[in-house]
């Protein structure tokens, strides 16, 4: 999608089962023609996207969040997985032209694709070029959570891979608002975890928000907390109202990770002020 001097892709990797526990299933998306047949679904799991942002500005690359990782490993069991290298190479860009990698946060369906497993077996970057741009406060809570173990589904912490970005100093940890690039606003959020942060694109009259998990799907427009989900639900709350209020001001466009049909638009209103999302054209 072209939004001013910005191309915007969103990197589907597909549609899959979230389980309670936090394990992940690629799912086959026929069961989402009739989930109420599907008794597993809604009780013991549910369906998400995972969908990585692709910012392109001339040769300049940026992506944000980088999906599960899935088959980018030496003999990985997912070779045939569609993940970011494979969905990258669909716009003829290869991993050594990302300059820019950004996290919302470091649950690792957002962070795992990261880092891969070479032919040597060693940990290394996905992409050998790009800074890492993360929020202190979200490396410092992974840390102390990865020992405590989180139940909540998805909101899981695996850092033994990241530790190599870390040691290769390949992370830059920011803290606070952050404008990496002249267009690129880096909004902390907090909320879903400590140290949560959405994307703000602007170039002039065009203006684009990832809003990460702060509100993962189009269906958390109008729900101000997940309240198993979040870190601290009023912190979410009040970050959600703000940036909606201000997105829909600006008739911003929307880019959702985890939705399944509706992945991205602008905020309209129902008759009862609740938000709803309208679909545009790429
Ligand atoms: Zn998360």
């Amino acid at each position: 999608m072209r939004l001013g001097r910005f191309t915007i892709e969103q990197l589907s990797e597909g549609f899959f089962e979230l389980f309670k526990d936090g394990t992940f299933a690629k799912m086959d998306p026929n069961r989402l023609n009739n989930p109420g047949d599907d008794p597993t679904l809604g009780r013991f799991s549910s369906a998400i996207g995972i969908d990585p942002l692709l910012i392109s500005e001339g040769d300049n690359h940026t992506i944000v969040d980088t999906g599960l990782g899935w088959g980018l490993d030496h003999k990985s069991s997912y070779a045939e997985s569609s993940n970011i290298i494979t969905n990258l190479g669909i716009f003829g860009i290869q991993p050594k032209d990302i300059d820019l990698v950004i996290l919302t946060h470091l649950h690792f369906d957002h962070s795992a694709g990261c880092t891969r497993v070479s032919d040597q077996f060693t940990t290394e970057a996905t992409f050998p070029n790009a800074r890492y741009l993360l929020q202190k406060s979200e490396w410092d809570f992974a840390l102390s959570e990865q020992q405590s173990k989180q139940e909540a589904p998805g909101a899981d912490y695996r850092l033994d891979e990241l530790y190599r970005l870390k040691a290769d100093n390949r992370f830059e940890m920011i803290e606070g608002n952050h404008s990496p690039t002249e267009s690129i606003k880096l909004i902390h959020s907090g909320g879903h975890t400590p140290g949560h942060q959405v994307v703000k694109i602007e170039d002039g009259e065009h203006i684009a928000y990832f809003l990460g998990d702060l509100i993962p799907t189009e269906y958390h427009l109008n729900h101000y907390s997940m309240k198993r989900i979040d870190h601290s639900p009023l912190t979410a709350k009040k970050a959600k109202t703000l940036i909606l209020k201000e997105a829909f001001k600006e008739n911003a466009q929307l880019f959702f990770y985890h939705s399944l049909f509706n992945k991205s638009g602008r905020l309209a209103k129902d008759l009862h002020r609740n938000y709803i999302l309208q679909e545009t054209r790429s």
